[in-house]
């Protein structure tokens, strides 16, 4: 859905072009609606038009009403043609207030349908972001901004255009009546509402900057709050006793927001009460040239009356529809951030290529650097590898030294700064993205715990299979955590997570099981990375379990990060990672031999289990 006649930005530039620049969201609003229900917004339409023309008729009906009560006191005859009338209005009137309910109808239908199909949009654009834009703050602002506000901003566009379109037709309605009685009553209905309407644009505009300049603040309340209201959370905001200074937090970022809101709305409502006042003048100045018209005898009593409702009516029918106008314009700036967000830029994987040239060529780092955006020190540089199939890699290191970052490259969720990865010969930029990740296993040390079956977290390790029990049950058995689950209430379909009624938790070393047998869905994958999931489980498990997937990974390339020794030194191959760079590799024994960094650190942590 493109626009291709969008109007440039709105920002900069003469006010009152920025003013009208920024309806170019409108089309698409309206797009957005007809193609979510056609019907609901034909209906609409046509009631919207119904709706509009049935006052100015109700009006003119009071006037017949008016006249013909003084006629027939005048002749003292019959009063048919009076009840005929008020019959007829009262027709008019339930005609009006069924139309007005089907448009509420229709509005709340499509209500419904729109925002779904908005947070839709969103999300399906959020599966299309790369990790570096949820790492990314500024970003994350434009989603935020976008999915608390953006979902109901076009239905409530297309709304107030269509309310605008009424009250033009009921306007026009009035016209011709009320251009009978003079053409200057006409003007100065038109006139009158001008001044509240420039006002009102001003403050949309200012509102909608108050908005986006406070994103982050809004974005940190939301973040305290779930801080202080999630069960993740809970445990040490107790213990901790962190929770009155959060809240106090909260409360000193909302003090500030309000002190702001507080002294817009003063000013919007302060001048729109002046500004008001000059309808207000309008208006009376117009009853009383009415009234001493009809003393005059220029006009009848029923038609006073119905020029005193149409004068009525049109003055807040001419500002209604310039505050839709000004609500029209705010839309359009709430959803210039969300179409901001849907167009973010996705740099397209270029890569279609679903084999290398040379399959027993495993894993290679060419001088590989990396440094992660807006940081100044590289977390990788110079790193050169290969690791054939059928070998097993420990990557060790201290904190920070790199060794995760290295796991990211490798699995693309960022693309190395300098130098190449290639795998099977082919360069990883070259590779399908799906033929890619079907080749690659990871479980990260932060993997996910997933608030749904235990089956179902076992089986997101293998997307075509999620479902699948029996595969859940094989891949659970090698993971070592079928014994577990099977002595949970519901087995492999019990609940995991607080959120949920009659969810379980899980103990740290349990996830961690979890997570491994996910590794284990992935049986077409050759090469398997566990990024340290195994730290909550006592050291002879965690032996286990790597010698248990070397094992099955005859051909295959497995890869561990791990701080345990005792495991490190089953790997074929080590290398030691220290800020950023390798500094040693090898063999346990070469590297024993070496008597560097490694073997140091082995007989440190040896010495501590004699
Ligand atoms: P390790 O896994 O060895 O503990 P990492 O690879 O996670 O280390 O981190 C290497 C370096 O990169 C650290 O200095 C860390 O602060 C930095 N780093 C890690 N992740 C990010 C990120 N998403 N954005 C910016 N810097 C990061």
């Amino acid at each position: 859905m493109s626009s291709p006649s969008a109007a440039p930005p709105a920002s900069g530039g003469p006010p009152l072009q920025g003013f009208f620049g920024v309806f170019r969201y409108s089309r698409r609003a309206l797009e957005l609606v007809w193609s979510t229900n056609r019907a609901l917004t034909i209906a609409l339409g046509m009631l919207t038009l119904v709706a509009g023309v049935l006052p100015a008729g109700i009006a003119w009906v009071g006037a017949q009403i008016v006249d013909a009560v003084v006629s027939a006191m005048g002749q003292g005859g019959g009063t048919t043609r009076v009840i005929e009338w008020v019959l007829l209005e009262g027709v008019l009137v339930a005609g009006l207030a069924a139309v007005q309910r089907g448009l509420g109808l229709c509005q709340s239908l499509l209500r419904a349908q729109l925002g779904q199909r908005v947070n839709v949009m969103i999300l399906e654009k959020a599966l299309t972001l790369e990790l570096s834009h949820f790492e990314d703050s500024e970003f994350y602002d434009k989603l935020t901004r976008a999915r608390r506000e953006a979902s109901v901003r076009p239905l409530s566009l297309v709304m107030r255009s269509f309310g605008l379109a009424q009250n033009a037709v009921s306007l026009a309605s009035y016209a011709v009546l009320l251009v009978q009685f003079s053409p200057w009553a006409l003007a100065a209905l038109l006139v009158a509402g001008l001044p509240s309407f420039i006002a009102e644009a001003k403050f949309s505009g200012d509102a909608f900057r108050l908005f986006r300049w406070r994103s982050p603040e809004t974005r940190m309340q939301m973040y305290l709050e779930t801080v202080l209201a999630r069960e993740d959370h809970a445990k040490e905001v107790k213990l901790f006793g962190l929770g009155a200074r959060l809240l106090d937090r909260y409360r000193s970022i909302f003090d500030r927001l309000y002190a702001a809101d507080r002294a817009l709305a003063v000013r919007r409502d302060a001048w729109g009460f002046g500004l008001g006042l000059i309808g207000t003048v309008a208006l009376y100045g117009a009853y009383a040239w009415i009234a001493v018209s009809t003393v005059q005898g220029l006009i009848t009593l029923g038609q006073m009356t119905m020029y005193f409702a149409l004068f009525r009516q049109g003055q807040s029918a001419v500002s209604a529809g310039l505050s839709a106008i000004g609500g029209m314009y705010e839309d359009n700036l709430y959803l210039s951030t969300l179409y901001e967000y849907l167009e973010t830029e996705v740099p397209q994987p270029a890569g279609s290529l679903r084999r290398g040239p040379d399959p027993a060529d495993g894993i290679r780092f060419e001088r590989v650097g990396f440094t992660y955006p807006g940081a100044t020190e590289p977390a990788l540089e110079d790193i050169s590898l290969h690791l054939r199939p059928g070998t097993s890699l420990a990557l060790v290191g201290e904190n920070g030294s790199g060794k995760t970052t290295l796991i990211k490259l490798l699995t693309r969720l960022y693309e190395p700064g300098t130098g190449r990865i290639t795998l099977d010969g082919l360069d990883l930029r070259e590779w399908d993205a799906a033929a890619l990740r079907a080749r690659i296993g990871v479980i990260f040390q932060d993997f996910a715990r997933y608030q749904l079956l235990v089956g179902e977290n076992v089986g997101a390790g293998d997307e075509r299979d999620f479902e699948d029990e029996s595969r859940w049950r094989e891949a659970a058995a090698k993971g070592q955590a079928a014994e577990f689950i099977e002595r949970l209430p519901a087995g492999y379909r019990t609940q995991l997570g607080k959120w949920f009624k009659d969810g379980r938790e899980l103990s740290g070393g349990q996830w961690q099981k979890i997570a491994l047998s996910r590794a284990f869905m992935r049986n077409q994958a050759d090469v398997l990375v566990l990024d340290e999931p195994t730290s909550s489980m006592d050291a002879r498990a965690e032996a286990e379990v790597f010698e248990h997937f070397r094992r099955l990974a005859s051909d295959r390339i497995t890869i561990l990060i791990s701080h345990r020794f005792s495991t490190v030194r089953m790997a074929d191959h080590i290398v030691v990672l220290d800020r950023g760079r390798i500094v040693e590799q090898g063999s346990h024994e070469q590297l024993m031999q070496q008597g560097g960094t490694y073997a140091s650190l082995f007989t440190l942590q040896a010495r501590g289990y004699r």
